[in-house]
């Protein structure tokens, strides 16, 4: 029977720190499928269509990923889409309290479903959309941190962003 993981998360926008851990995922799940949650509350910079589209063009090459938009209990949806397992990112202690109390409840709520961590490459293991974002608002360089189309995307958005303020 086909293993499918389903990582999900906000993917504001995904970065090759994400990247890596769908690879990673990939060795050992016969399917991984990326499912993007709205997160209307963190008021993300993209819109659901924009970081689906942007993750499309980064897994391009990955034939075994899916994507797909969420917006349901967790739970609900991995049932589903008949997922084995929830796969979530470990990059350092911070994470842990935040994915521990996720990992339970979603284990409350459903009790076959296990939840599976693995850690990035250490080179991205300080890595968040959201010191992307804000590295790339200021004009820093993100180059070889985020694919090559979430860079050229920050960069419009940006621009876009300053010209309206004017
Ligand atoms: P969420 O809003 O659910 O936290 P994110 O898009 O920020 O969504 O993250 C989705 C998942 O990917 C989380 O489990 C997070 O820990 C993991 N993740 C984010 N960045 C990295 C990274 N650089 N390396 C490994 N995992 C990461």
């Amino acid at each position: 029977m086909k293993t499918i993981a389903i990582y999900p998360g906000t993917f504001d926008p995904i970065t090759n720190g994400h990247l890596d851990l769908i690879k990673r995922a990939l060795r050992i799940f016969d399917e991984v499928i990326i499912a993007v949650a709205p997160s209307q509350k963190k008021q993300p910079l993209f819109t659901i269509q924009e970081r689906l589209d942007l993750i499309h063009a980064a897994v391009k090459g990955l034939q075994r990923a899916r994507i797909e938009a969420f917006n349901s209990l967790l739970v609900d949806y991995v049932r589903k889409r008949k997922g084995n397992a929830i796969l979530r990112g470990l990059r350092a202690i911070s994470d842990f309290e935040y994915e521990f109390q996720m990992a339970h409840m979603n284990r409350r709520l459903n009790t076959n479903i296990e939840t599976v961590f693995m850690m990035p490459s250490e080179e991205y293991s300080y890595l968040t959309s959201t010191v992307i974002k804000e590295v790339a608002f200021f004009g820093g360089s993100v180059k070889g941190l985020v694919p090559r189309e979430v860079e050229r995307a920050l960069h419009d958005k940006f621009i876009a962003v300053r010209f309206n303020k004017k």
